[in-house]
């Protein structure tokens, strides 16, 4: 069994997210938010044939991450694990489904990885992040998207990952002078809706120095932020923290129209 982890971002944004975590040989997907189609060009552009994902886990029933389940899971069979909440949110699956706990670990022991979920206060019932464990190398990546907020017990569980895909999806200013209706622009910050770049911010300065080393900034909003903006400023507060872009961590901003070039562990 070759020893490996990557983290690649099929497509992240409020229109549509999947993420391919290859581990071990094993090809997973965390969420399933654009089409069949969609989905699938992107895994075979990766060197990945849709029939060769193990399984398929949904973080929660948000379309922008469960659009293309139905179609997807119908015609390769993919096993999909999900919270009953978010199962709720699926009208039909062709497919073996195991319902989870927002707070479980699942064992691939034979592959030599873990699975964990762990709950969100996003505004949607069964809303989980997930964190993949290599029992081999001991090494441990995140998908933590959809937050709401950054909890003092999503930095525990986040904690020593080498790789983060981390939610930085809006610029503040740019939500409040922005054309979304005031019931929407309070919504996405309401502490249930998405965390801002500035919150993305603090949340990666704490899990850099805690030993997390890669950093994928995902679920950019089209509207409200731009990849130059949340990568310029991020790298602006790190340089004020004397955290170092090459040497204290490595950056990334995952493409919200196709693959993105991973982190390999
Ligand atoms: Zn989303
Ligand atoms: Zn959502």
């Amino acid at each position: 069994m070759t020893c490996t982890t990557e983290l690649i971002p099929l497509y992240s944004s409020s229109q549509g997210n999947s993420t391919l975590i290859k581990i071990n040989g094993i090809n997973i997907l965390i969420d399933c938010g654009k089409s069949c189609k969609m989905i699938s060009e992107a895994l075979i552009s990766c060197g990945v044939y849709p029939d060769d994902v193990s399984a398929l886990f949904l973080t929660h029933g948000h379309s922008d991450h469960i659009q293309g389940v139905t179609v997807f899971s119908k015609k390769y069979h993919t096993p999909i694990f999900a919270t009953k909440g978010t199962m709720k949110k699926i009208s039909q699956t062709y497919s073996e489904v195991s319902i989870i706990s927002d707070n479980e670990i699942i064992p691939f022991k034979d592959n030599g990885f873990e699975v964990w979920a762990f709950p969100t206060p996003h505004d949607i019932d069964g809303s989980v992040i997930y964190k993949v464990r290599n029992l081999m190398s001991g090494k441990d990546v995140c998908v933590m998207t959809d937050l709401g907020q950054f909890t003092p017990a999503m930095k525990g569980f986040a904690k020593g990952a080498c790789a983060i895909l981390l939610e930085s999806n809006y610029d503040r200013k740019m939500l409040q002078d922005g054309p979304y209706p005031y019931p929407l622009k309070m919504r996405i910050a309401s502490g249930h809706g998405h965390i801002s770049n500035d919150i993305c911010h603090e949340a990666a300065e704490s899990l850099i120095r805690e030993g997390t080393r890669y950093i994928m900034l995902g679920h950019l909003s089209p509207t409200n932020n731009t990849e130059e903006i949340a990568e310029e400023s991020f790298v602006r507060y790190m340089d004020g923290r004397d955290l170092i872009r090459g040497r204290d961590y490595e950056l990334k901003i995952a493409s919200k129209t196709g693959p993105t070039e991973g982190f390999a562990l």
